[in-house]
C-alpha cells in the first residue's frame, strides 16, 4: 500500500511494503543474538505438566515453551523513566500513538567514547543540509535515531560483556531533551557507558530526572540500522510488546519518505 501523509507541513508518500526493520531479534536458539550485562543468553524450555510436555518433537500435542528473557540484555527494547525512578512508571500504556517523524543521523565514535553536544549538532546539521530533511528537524521532529559508525552486521550478534561501547555524554543527552526529542533510539546496549558505577548520567539527563521528569519520553537501545539506510528524515513506527515493565521488547520500523 502507498500512503500519502503530511509531516512538518510537507506532503510525502510511503510504501508500507518496504518497512526497514531496526530490531535485533531475541533469539532463544543457538547461536543467540546480541547480548549484554553479563547474564546468560535468552533461553526457552518446554512446559511440563505431569506426564505432558510442551514439545511436539517429544510427544506433546503442541509446542508450549517458557521463555527466559531480559528486555535490557537480550535485544531491541524501549524503556521509560521507570527504568531509573523508584515508581513503577511502566513503558506500557505510555504511548497514545506509534508513528513519529524521525531523523536518522550517523556519528563516528569509538568504543568507550562519549558523543558530545558538538558531535551531535554537527551530524544533525550535516544531515539537514544534505538531504530532504531541510527544516524537518526545526519543524518539530520528535524522534532521533542514532547510528554509531563504524557500522557492521556484527552488531546483530555481539556479546558486549566487558567490550565497552560508544555512549552519549550527559551534556548531549541534555541537549536532546532541550531540543524536545521525545523518543531516542541508539544502536548500543545503553545510552550510558558499560561501566559507570551506576551513574546513568545520560539516562538521567535525557529524562531530566529528578528535576523535571519527562514521563512521556522513551529510550530505545540495541537497535541495528542497516547500511542502506541513508541519514535523513523517515516515518518511524515504534511498536512495543505489551508487557507492563520499565522496559519491553520493541520493533522500530522506518519508512522512507518520498516527495510527492
Ligand atoms: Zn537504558
Amino acid at each position: 500500500m502507498r500512503f500519502e501523509l503530511e509531516l512538518s507541513g510537507t506532503r510525502w508518500t510511503i510504501d508500507t511494503a518496504k518497512p526497514i526493520d531496526l530490531s535485533i531479534p531475541v533469539n532463544c536458539q543457538k547461536p543467540s543474538g546480541a547480548k549484554a550485562w553479563y547474564i546468560d543468553p535468552p533461553s526457552k524450555s518446554p512446559v511440563r505438566l505431569g506426564n505432558w510436555v510442551g514439545s511436539v518433537a517429544r510427544g506433546g500435542s503442541v509446542n508450549f515453551n517458557d521463555l527466559k528473557v531480559n528486555p535490557h540484555a537480550h535485544g531491541t527494547h524501549t524503556e521509560s523513566l521507570g527504568h531509573i525512578s523508584p515508581e513503577e512508571d511502566p513503558v506500557e500504556g505510555l504511548f497514545d500513538q506509534f508513528f513519529f517523524e524521525a531523523l536518522v543521523v550517523s556519528i563516528s565514535v569509538g568504543p568507550n567514547e562519549g558523543i558530545t553536544p558538538a558531535m551531535l549538532q554537527k551530524s544533525i546539521e550535516h544531515c539537514e543540509k544534505n538531504s530532504e530533511a531541510a527544516g524537518f528537524w526545526s519543524k518539530g521532529a520528535k524522534a532521533l535515531v542514532l547510528r554509531t559508525l563504524p557500522n557492521n552486521r556484527a552488531k546483530l550478534t555481539t556479546n558486549y560483556d566487558h567490550q565497552g561501547w560508544p555512549y552519549l555524554s550527559a551534556e548531549a543527552a541534555r541537549l536532546l531533551a532541550d531540543m524536545g526529542v521525545t523518543h531516542l533510539l541508539i544502536d548500543t546496549p545503553s545510552v550510558d557507558p558499560e561501566k559507570d558505577q551506576g551513574a546513568l548520567l545520560a539516562h538521567k539527563a535525557f529524562w531530566q530526572w529528578p528535576e523535571h521528569p519527562r514521563k512521556k519520553a522513551t529510550i530505545t537501545e540495541f537497535i541495528y540500522v542497516p547500511d542502506q539506510v541513508v541519514d535523513g528524515p523517515y516515518l518511524l513506527e515504534l511498536q512495543l510488546a505489551a508487557i507492563v515493565n520499565d522496559a519491553t521488547f520493541s520493533r522500530p520500523l522506518l519508512y522512507a519518505l518520498e516527495s510527492l
